[in-house]
């Protein structure tokens, strides 16, 4: 398994009968996610997934659990972001019913599409920017320097650059 690949597990070969259920740990490679238009990369070699799968009476009821590191750049610094993620998600599928809620995407003829799982529940839980800290200042509107790399206040242009500035400076005049 792994690799990039795609990676299955055959439900219905684990042969559980209703009330029984099976723990895997998968090592695999998912596809990276994209957020705000980024292009993200995962850092971890192999991401390692606890996926749990309980038979119900009437299907299976599935658990996936992995922490893996994205990496990509800043959205307000451009600069390296890394963020370790946690997901712990679940999943129904029950084969004999009609009802979308109670059937997985990520199910189909038995196989339950590992990766595919994974990969969603990392972009779910990715916040909306990456950021390279909580805190990052961006860049200088004037220059494009980062301005993470001075104390605060500290990097300023001469004041008549600013059209603003030089307004207030007539005012108090
Ligand atoms: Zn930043
Ligand atoms: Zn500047």
């Amino acid at each position: 398994m792994g690799g990039g690949g795609q990676v299955t597990i055959d439900l219905d070969a684990l042969a559980l009968s209703s009330g029984e259920a099976a723990r895997l740990d998968v090592a695999m490679r998912p596809r990276a996610p994209v957020v705000g238009g980024e292009q993200l990369a995962i850092a971890d070699e192999d991401v390692q997934t606890r996926v749990d799968i309980s038979r119900t009476s009437s299907g299976f009821a599935l658990r996936l659990r992995a922490e893996a590191v994205v990496s990509g750049a800043c959205a307000r610094c451009l600069g390296p972001a890394e963020l370790r993620i946690a997901v712990d998600a679940r999943e129904v599928d029950q084969p004999s019913t009609d009802d979308p809620e109670l059937r997985s995407p990520y199910v189909d003829e038995g196989l339950l599409a590992v990766d595919a799982w994974l990969h969603d529940a990392i972009t779910l839980a990715l916040p909306k920017q990456l950021l390279c800290r909580p805190d990052c200042a961006g860049l200088c509107d004037v220059c494009g320097a980062s301005l993470n790399d001075f104390e605060p206040g500290e990097h300023r242009h001469e004041p008549a650059l600013d059209p603003r500035f030089a307004k207030l400076r007539e005012l108090s005049e």
